[in-house]
């Protein structure tokens, strides 16, 4: 497709679910699109934070991306960190851009809410998100990121979908070690899929016999609030109920599965140290009313091998973009529009960035119960429920086309600007080593392991 062709040029941050989302919708609309990725796979949440025994889930969503980024209206620019490698207010206000799409995700781990916890990462704290990063590539020998020691009987702090998927990773990675001890091997996606007592059974072993702890998840609020399954806007209280009681129902058959456990009503309050290593943690008491936490005088100490904090992931700031709290300062919910910056929008994980509700209603699509239990490998009939299984690019698609249809309404380049672009985005892709097409790419830098 020749430059003339198109009417706009518009820049996407993030080349994953979302922004391989509104890429494809807005080069479908003859759009010319470049799309900066910092990485060299384009590949997000899906290689890093969905946990590795996904691995259908993850085929698909790998080919949904690499489908949607094939596109001839797509330039695709890797290793190119937008705010290092290139200034935010570059690309907005130098580059030609008619819009500049924000599709960056939320890597920054949420901080634990207890003074001085920062002296203590890799000393005893651990975060989600690198945890997570680490167990996905504990296989591939080219990994070169932080690697962590999983530990039985670890502490985990959250609520959620992700917290378990931590307190899973521990009990089948410390299970799959134990059996390997006894010469039983097995790797940790079948183990996930069997599950553990299944597994053990068949092997005519009782989990005691491991002489395992498991982990425990440490959650402020009560199981039935845990945030597995959302309760839709307007919900009568009938249906509120049926919500909660899914929740409790969801958090049993994990618990059984995987041998996790939760302790609920208990806020994080302080740091157990000895040693000028974190060995545990103070916890505080808490009950509900009207929905809201309130602490209590009642405090205990836990002590365990590791803390590890999973307690929300937040954008990471993009210098040139003013944040608001943890999130970027957005005007708009639903375009995601920025303060400074009239033709920037946002989608995916950066808008809905956990723990601000009014934008995760707006961007989020109602999961359903049945599309978790899949997700939490709990469902009935798991061969089923794997054919079933819901696409998380399906998430992405709603807000992408509203954001899609609005930006293709703005007003478009003149030919020597689309020009000018086009040269500058094909001399940054040489300075990749970008070899002209995206097939060629991939192949160069491999898929994930
Ligand atoms: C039912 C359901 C279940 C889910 N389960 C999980 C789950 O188990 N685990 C999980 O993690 N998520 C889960 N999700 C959320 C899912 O991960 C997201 O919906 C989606 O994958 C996020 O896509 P994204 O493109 O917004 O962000 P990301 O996948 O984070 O993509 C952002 C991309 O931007 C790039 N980037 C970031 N900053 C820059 C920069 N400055 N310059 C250039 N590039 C940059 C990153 O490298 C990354 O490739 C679930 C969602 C649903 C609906």
């Amino acid at each position: 497709m020749s430059n003339s062709e198109f009417t706009h040029c518009v820049a996407v941050i993030g080349g994953a679910t979302a922004g391989a989302e509104i890429a494809r919708r807005l080069a479908d609309r003859n759009i010319l699109v470049a799309v900066f990725e910092q990485n060299p796979r384009p590949y997000g949440k899906i290689e890093d934070g969905l946990p590795r025994w996904h691995e259908r889930l993850r085929d698909k969503e790998y080919a949904v991306i690499r489908e949607k980024l094939s596109h001839p209206g797509v330039r695709f620019i890797p290793q190119t960190k937008i705010g290092r490698d290139i200034a935010f207010e570059e690309l907005v206000d130098e580059w030609g851009f008619s819009c500049v799409v924000l599709a960056s995700g939320a890597w920054q781990d949420r901080a634990l809410p207890i003074e001085g916890q920062a002296d203590y990462i890799g000393r005893g704290l651990v975060y989600q998100n690198p945890f997570v990063i680490a167990f996905n590539h504990a296989e591939d020998p080219g990994f070169k990121g932080e690697t962590f020691d999983v530990y039985d009987d670890s502490i985990v702090v959250g609520g959620g979908l992700a917290s378990i998927d931590v307190a899973k990773i521990v009990t089948l990675t410390c299970t799959q070690r134990a059996l390997s001890e006894r010469g039983i091997e097995i790797s940790t996606t079948e183990l996930e899929v069997k599950g553990i007592p299944k597994t053990m059974a068949a092997h005519d072993l009782s989990w005691e016999e491991l002489g395992l702890a498991g982990c425990t998840i440490y959650y402020r609020r009560r199981e039935e609030d845990m945030p597995l399954v959302s309760i839709p806007d307007g919900a009568t209280p009938e249906r509120i109920e049926k919500v909660k009681k899914s929740r409790q129902t969801l958090l049993r058959k994990a618990s059984e599965k995987f041998k996790l456990k939760v302790e609920p009503l208990s806020a994080p309050d302080g740091l157990v140290v000895e040693n000028e290593k974190l060995v545990g943690l103070r916890f505080r008491r808490t009950r509900i009313e009207d929905g809201r936490v309130i602490t209590t005088d009642e405090t205990f100490e836990r002590k365990g091998p590791v803390v590890i904090s999973s307690i929300g992931s937040i954008p990471d700031p993009i210098q040139g973009i003013d944040m608001k709290g943890e999130l970027f300062d957005f005007t708009d919910w639903t375009y995601g529009t920025l303060t400074r910056y009239p033709t920037v929008f946002s989608v995916g994980n950066v808008v809905t960035g956990k723990g601000n509700i009014v934008a995760s209603r707006k961007h989020a699509t109602e999961v359903s119960q049945d599309a978790v239990e899949i997700f939490l490998g709990v469902a009935d009939d798991p061969e089923a429920a794997t054919e079933g299984e819901p696409g998380l690019h399906e998430a992405a698609a709603e807000t992408a086309e509203q954001v899609a249809v609005h930006i293709s309404t703005q007003p478009g380049a003149d030919s020597a600007q689309k020009e000018a672009l086009e040269q500058r985005i094909a001399r940054r892709q040489k300075e990749v080593g970008y070899p002209g097409t995206f097939a060629d790419w991939l192949a160069s830098v491999g898929e994930p392991c």
